[in-house]
């Protein structure tokens, strides 16, 4: 039986000559069209032995339209584009800052040419990575010297290290603080061998609460900026500036994780106050740590800045070798901070400044303009509108903080048993999208927050081949 399924399956070499399987070998290679074809074969030999198919029915045509939708799926890329329209702007989980134009000139360049990383034009001598952005870093943040990492939890994890090993590490209970994706701060000072010495309680610490801790033990004092949550009511917390002053006074460093690290006053752009790496310095912090990819807007990396004398001491860790950025994101970096010289034209030429202000009359004008399209292809049981909405910015800065949007809101019109299922099945078309369309379910309707949807003719243009299972 099982001899006389195969001779009526088509045969591989058959296949391969085939003028249906012509194309796809040009298209993918004969290497793997044939591997495609064998796989499939044998599928279909075991369905016609279980009796499901009948070997009659594949012809040539059918196997080479199968494998070739299989190529096709191969061979797409597993990094992909998608649309975020989460209402969070500055998202982990999708990459967070978008890059400027001129950042991406920068990546381009670095990545096409040979450049001078490591090698001083000037004097032909090798030179130091950290100094292609350290005359931009001082200018913007009144620091004496930078050294740039892998990202903010390697800032930490290097500063900590080089400074406060096989010492104590005094910090606040009140910020002792997960981050997610498992960066905690009592986990991150034991991995760089600090002994975490905590003082004060959750809602209140005093200064004499540090000084009470400091001992010939002590290695540093450690700020870091509660950035993911807040504490609110009677709460208490020793100023950068008087707690920099009582660690000078018994000559320890004092190091502030700032998170998000503006570099501007972003109440100017009419956002919730974020503390600034300058003000961080100016009020005595002796190094300040940040990422690149939070409100800077630019690529992921940490950003290490403050005292000459400690940055040097970081830079000899022979850690920083191993957390040292590459030659796209230090490109890419430097272009992002040279749009800071000026503040002024900031918010157009830097995306997710851009995003992050644009004015919600603007985003419900988007959402009202965009919504027949959708009703449209959307049909039963669904009724869409176009609302004002609340977003977030994202990356732990300012949780409490809601930026006022507008969004697509979808609703199921069905029992409230079946919601659950409804949004469900909507979210998976969303994201079977060829440019998933990523939105959030909340309050029974699934919500397209529009403040980042700048590509609408895209997005538009696919909307027609949305298939929402019933
Ligand atoms: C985000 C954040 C970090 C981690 O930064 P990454 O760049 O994501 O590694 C560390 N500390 C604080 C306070 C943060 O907000």
């Amino acid at each position: 039986m099982s001899s006389s399924v195969a001779l009526r399956l088509p045969s591989i070499d058959g296949l391969l000559r085939h003028p249906a399987c012509l194309p796809l070998a040009e298209r993918y290679g004969r290497e793997a069209l044939l591997s495609g074809l064998r796989q499939l074969l044998d599928e279909l030999r075991l369905s016609v032995l279980q009796g499901q198919l009948s070997a009659i029915e594949i012809s040539p045509e059918v196997l080479a339209g199968r494998v070739g939708e299989r190529l096709t799926q191969q061979q797409r890329s597993n990094v992909r584009r998608v649309f975020n329209l989460t209402g969070t702007v500055l998202h982990t989980n999708l990459g967070r800052a978008l890059l400027p134009e001129e950042a991406i000139d920068a990546v381009q360049m670095a990545a096409r040419y040979p450049l001078n990383l490591e090698f001083d034009l000037a004097t032909g001598k090798r030179g130091d990575r950290d100094d292609l952005i350290e005359g931009l870093i001082r200018e913007l943040t009144g620091a004496e010297s930078v050294t740039v990492v892998n990202n903010n939890a390697a800032a930490v994890l290097l500063t900590l290290n080089s400074l406060g090993a096989r010492k104590e590490g005094i910090i606040s209970r009140g910020e002792l603080i997960e981050i997610g994706g498992a960066f905690r701060i009592p986990d991150i000072m034991a991995r760089a061998g600090v002994r975490l010495h905590e003082v004060g309680t959750t809602n209140r610490t005093h200064a004499r609460d540090y000084e009470a801790a400091i001992s010939p033990r002590s290695g540093l004092i450690m700020r870091v900026h509660a950035s993911n949550y807040s504490i609110e009511g009677f709460t208490a917390r020793v100023a950068t500036a008087e707690l920099a002053e009582l660690a000078h006074r018994h000559g320890l460093p004092l190091l502030e994780d700032l998170g998000s690290g503006s570099l501007l006053d972003l109440t100017r752009w009419g956002l919730p106050a974020e503390p600034t790496v300058r003000q961080a310095l100016l009020e005595g912090a002796d190094i300040v740590t940040f990422s690149g990819d939070k409100l800077l807007g630019g690529p992921q990396a940490g950003l290490i800045v403050g005292r000459k004398d400690l940055i040097a001491k970081i830079k000899k860790n022979p850690l920083k070798r191993a957390l040292r950025v590459d030659k796209l994101t230090l490109a890419a970096l430097e272009a992002v901070l040279g749009l800071y010289r000026d503040p002024d034209r900031l918010a157009e030429r830097l995306p997710s400044l851009r995003l992050l202000t644009r004015p919600q009359a603007e985003i419900l004008a988007q959402a009202e303009r965009l919504l027949p399209a959708l009703v449209q292809v959307i049909g039963e049981p669904w009724n869409v509108s176009a609302v004002k909405a609340l977003g977030m910015i994202g990356s732990g800065s300012q949780p409490v903080a809601r930026l006022p949007s507008a969004a697509l809101c979808l609703r199921p019109q069905v029992s409230k048993r079946m919601r659950g299922r409804c949004l469900l099945n909507l979210e998976a078309a969303l994201r079977a999208l060829p440019i998933p369309v990523l939105g959030r379910i909340d309050d029974d309707a699934l919500w397209l927050d529009l403040r980042q949807l700048d590509d609408e003719a895209a997005w538009l243009a696919q909307l027609p081949q949305l298939q929402v299972e019933s």
